[in-house]
């Protein structure tokens, strides 16, 4: 592993300043905005700071919204067409006590695992942690800086949110609902109904929790009220540091728990935590390497968070008695990007490092964008980076002709289940992949295949994808039979799929996808499994979109009859 430093007047550390900056005292107008910017731009020596468009860009979502009005920049849609609308639960304790390393929680008046200075958080607390004000303040910033907000992305985060009691869990969704419908519904499941022909669509509705709190019963109830994804926290998979750190569970309950949320067709984002006490840097390696590559695992989606000494933490003590030391910039940089380079081709790193203000970090990463650090090391070391985040079209620099994108359907088990990944890429086989069983890519893996290839920056590029399983025995749903296949995910970039195919909005390039990944998928399940039926997980405001591909409920999922 190679190293990369921190330049002095390295944008990262200008950006952290400013976005600490600007969270302790939010600028009221563009004249207070740009002397805050110009007073950091001297601390840090930068000769130019960046313009407006490039601030833009380099912002995370909550500060968009927060200073978007203030920058001179023609009104946009979100990059992947669909709004992400983040709400916090109330202050509460998780059932099984604290991880070490947790900040926050009702002693402290904030959710579990938040300190109440991150933006999702203070906009929590200004709402009384109340759902539907803090959906409605959130449509109304997307509104304000000229976002599109008809298809939401709902995000549930704080705590253990399927650890609460069931009236506070349906009151806090139909909240929501009731706020993106414009309207309260007596019930939460006439909300919900309600909301699939509401201007603005929940299309996906995200819980984070606990493998110890994912059961069949809490999946279960998941579906029911339109849950499209699980971010379960896993951490380690060493059963050791678990333990050390009070986690409460252990990995093979990590791993139960990602098999039933993907047999149930939910996608799965698992959280890792490198740097925790008992753990070495190569062991952090290695174990995220097993995560993405071994077939247990393989996850959907991956979160990494490098643990941090936060204040309030218990951490804290254990670091200021000499008995933890925290990761540093650098070590965290060289993993984060070796990693990068690693991703399996169905692997999405959806985020890296926590929105903690760098004020509340008393130790660990402080440099404010890593995955940018990371993707700068990997260029400079002439690598590139398989995450599907970074072959996406809307965000590769360069783009492919449009007739250069083909369809490719790779093979792999995964969580004592059989997945398909058919995605629609312009042409780039690793060296030693090749058909398969008539699959396109389809090779089996080893750890080894997923050197992406630099030569090649258009190779890779990819326009859209859909996840589709054939569950493992132990699925508990009637609904689900031997022969049938569940589709987990759709996704197109550049739109969502559903809406906005039906209001003929998205880009000539990428209508019909949808449509036509949902063909193939009915062929391949039919030619290839022998499925006599395909289920679809699909985000409450979609429903109607499957609707007009021959689907109708069966149970919490939309399906058909092949
Ligand atoms: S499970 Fe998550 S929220 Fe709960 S104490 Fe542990 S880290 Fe904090």
């Amino acid at each position: 592993m190679s190293g990369i430093r921190l330049e002095p007047g390295d944008l990262s550390e200008w950006l952290d300043d400013l976005r600490c900056s600007i969270l302790d005292e939010p600028p009221n107008t563009a004249k207070e905005l740009e002397l805050i910017r110009r007073k950091i731009a001297k601390k840090h020596k930068l000769k130019m700071p960046p313009g407006d468009a490039q601030l833009f860009s380099i912002l995370d979502d909550d500060l968009k919204l927060k200073i978007g009005k203030f920058l001179r920049r023609k009104p946009t849609r979100t990059l992947s067409g669909v709004a992400p609308v983040a709400i916090m639960t109330s202050p509460y304790g998780c059932p099984h006590g604290t991880c070490t390393y947790c900040p926050g929680g009702p002693e402290f008046g904030t959710a579990q695992s938040y300190t109440g200075h991150e933006p999702a958080a203070r906009r929590a607390a200004r709402h009384g942690f109340e759902a539907s004000a803090q959906v409605l303040d959130r449509l109304g910033q997307y509104s304000a800086i000229g976002h599109d907000a008809s298809k939401i992305d709902l995000i549930i985060m704080g705590g253990t949110f399927t650890g609460r009691d069931l009236e506070y869990r349906e009151a806090f969704i139909k909240g929501a609902f009731d706020a993106a419908n414009g309207n309260i519904s007596k019930t939460l499941p006439l909300s919900l109904k309600s909301n699939e022909n509401a201007s603005n669509r929940i299309i996906g509705l995200t819980i984070e929790t606990r493998p110890d709190q994912c059961s069949s019963i809490a999946i279960d109830w998941m579906l029911e009220n339109g849950t499209t994804r699980v971010e379960l926290g896993i951490q380690s998979l060493d059963d050791e540091i678990l333990k050390q750190v009070h986690r409460g569970h252990s990995v093979s309950s990590g791993f139960r728990a990602g098999k039933r949320c993907r047999d149930a067709g939910l996608k799965l984002n698992l959280h890792m935590m490198p740097g925790l006490p008992g753990s070495t840097s190569k062991k952090d390696y290695e174990m995220l390497i097993e995560l993405m590559h071994n077939e247990k695992w393989r996850p959907d989606m991956l979160k990494i968070y490098p643990c941090l000494v936060v204040k309030g933490a218990q951490l804290v003590q254990k670091w200021q008695n000499g008995e933890f030391k925290a990761m540093d910039n650098e070590t965290a940089i060289n993993l984060i990007a070796d990693v990068m380079c690693k991703a399996p081709p169905w692997l999405r790193i959806q985020r890296i490092q926590r929105d903690i203000p760098s004020h509340e970090i008393i130790a660990g990463v402080t440099a404010g964008n890593l995955r940018q650090l990371a993707t700068r090391l990997i260029e400079k070391e002439g690598r590139r980076s398989g995450c599907i985040r970074d072959r996406e079209i809307g965000r590769v620099k360069t783009k492919p002709d449009e007739s250069e994108f083909r369809t490719v359907i790779r093979k792999y088990s995964a969580a004592e289940g059989e997945e398909l990944f058919i995605s629609q890429e312009a042409p780039l086989y690793h060296e030693n992949e090749e058909d398969f069983e008539g699959f396109l890519g389809g090779v089996p893996l080893t750890n080894e295949i997923h050197n992406w290839s630099s030569s090649d920056p258009a190779g890779g590029v990819i326009s859209g994808f859909l996840r589709m399983r054939k569950p493992s025995k132990d699925i508990w749903r009637e609904e689900i039979t031997e022969n049938t296949v569940i589709i987990r995910e759709v996704k197109i970039f550049g739109t969502a799929v559903g809406v906005g195919e039906q209001s003929g909005k998205e880009s000539t390039q990428h209508k019909g996808l949808g449509s036509y990944l949902m063909k193939i998928a009915e062929k391949t399940a039919k030619e290839h499994w022998g499925a006599n039926q395909i289920l679809v997980t699909a985000g409450i405001g979609v429903r109607e979109w499957y609707n007009t591909l021959g689907y109708k409920r069966i149970g919490p999922w939309m399906g058909k009859s092949l």
